[in-house]
């Protein structure tokens, strides 16, 4: 890949924080966009902005075409089997909430289990535990072992006849573990138990195949991918997206309304309440074309390399280093400590050298529970990102390190 004509096409790269560039090892929170889709928005708005689903007149129409090519992209590029199957939502968060509320609903009574992992984001833990407080189900959670890979064995003996669903992670936000899921989700079928998989982070760096993992749901958000804020998509296998209740109501969902009945509109509509955010779902499909361009392996052998390199370097050089998760092909996600400094005063002043890093608990305080911490820094990897800037990151951190111990 040529990184330099990558860099080309994102101008906030070019952007200095206290005269210094920028360097930005955030794109586990959100990724940053290529003028391909920042144009495909503008466009948008200088020249088909109009409702979609609503009008007859042209722009309507266009609006609507560019809306439903665009879940035509996605469907090609998760492999489902039909546009039924892709509900645009606002994200990642937004998909799990209408599974945990609409399936789950379903799925789950008093008395069932549902089964989570300990290294889940809080987007796929509270949805089920509001859920949960309602309906009055266990929720059973696989913890992970030393190098940050899910207990299997665990995992295996969670199953018995109250077992209903299981929801878990495909990639992890702090470990970077890419988790087994199509062995989890052959398991879980094995006892008749469908499986929901948060892909948040998988979707930036692995290709996803939903008939290939057979995963029930599939959820992820664009921004983590090149793409715009506000979007996300749901896969659901039609079968149950058929047997699901709508998760809101409004304009769009609905086939016909009176006081006395209302019956639903097809799928995926049915879903899809309100104006959707249109002119971010197609501009999620240049983000998708930005990806298959460069290829999502090579994309991801260069955040390998990056993360082998920087992995390597800082736990050679710099005393106290403590990394969380070093479990094989993970993601290109350090998580760290160094010593007893604080990660947020490492955040802090790693900023005022220009370097964007995440501090905290990173939305999943049960693994930070497990793992014994308050918080970590978190440096991760996107296609822009050079060895230079690894390299300038390192010299960063040794001379935060030194301050901060000094
Ligand atoms: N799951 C995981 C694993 C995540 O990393 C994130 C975002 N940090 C989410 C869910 C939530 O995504 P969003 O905020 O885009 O809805």
């Amino acid at each position: 890949m040529d990184i330099q004509k990558i860099r080309s096409e994102f101008p906030i790269l070019e952007r200095r924080l206290y005269n210094r560039p920028l360097i930005y090892l955030d794109n586990t929170a959100t990724s940053q966009t290529p003028d391909s889709v920042v144009k495909a928005i503008v466009d948008s708005y200088t020249t088909t902005k109009a409702n979609v689903h609503r009008g007859v007149h042209t722009l309507s129409q266009e609006a609507t075409e560019l809306q439903e090519n665009a879940r035509r992209r996605v469907k090609e590029w998760i492999n489902a089997a039909s546009t039924s199957e892709v509900i645009f939502t606002r994200g990642t968060t937004e998909a799990l909430n209408l599974v945990a509320s609409s399936f789950g609903g379903m799925m789950l009574g008093e008395g069932d289990e549902l089964i989570l992992t300990v290294m889940e984001h809080h987007a796929n833990i509270v949805p089920w535990q509001l859920l949960r407080d309602r309906i009055g189900f266990t929720i059973r959670v696989v913890p992970v072992t030393e190098d940050g890979q899910l207990d299997m064995d665990v995992y295996r003996g969670l199953f018995n006849d109250r077992t209903r669903l299981v929801s878990v992670c495909h990639a992890s936000n702090v470990l970077g573990t890419v988790n087994p899921v199509k062995e989890m989700i052959a398991y879980a079928h094995s006892h008749d138990v469908p499986v929901v998989v948060d892909g948040a982070q998988a979707a930036p760096h692995l290709h996803i195949d939903v008939r290939d993992l057979d995963a029930d749901f599939y959820a992820f958000s664009a921004h983590k991918m090149y793409g715009p804020t506000g979007v996300g998509v749901l896969y659901g296998k039609e079968k149950w997206l058929e047997k699901m209740p709508p998760y809101q109501g409004g304009g769009e969902m609905i086939e016909s309304v009176s006081f006395e009945k209302t019956t639903f509109a097809e799928l995926p509509y049915k879903f899809e309440a309100g104006t959707p955010d249109f002119i971010g779902i197609s501009a999620l499909s240049k983000a998708i074309d930005f990806m298959d361009a460069l290829g999502v392996e090579n994309i991801a052998a260069h955040e390998h390399e990056l993360l082998e390199y920087t992995t390597r370097r800082m736990t050679e050089e710099i005393p106290g280093m403590r990394i969380f998760g070093n479990a094989p092909g993970k993601c290109a996600i350090i998580s760290f400590l160094v010593g007893n400094i604080h990660h947020y005063d490492m955040g802090m002043l790693l900023d005022k050298l220009g370097i964007a890093v995440r501090t905290g608990h990173h939305c999943a305080q049960p693994l930070m529970h497990a793992l014994g911490v308050e918080g970590v820094v978190r440096a991760s990897f996107a296609a822009y990102n050079t060895l230079e800037e690894c390299e300038a990151f390192i010299a960063a951190l040794k001379r935060v390190t030194a301050i901060l111990e000094g």
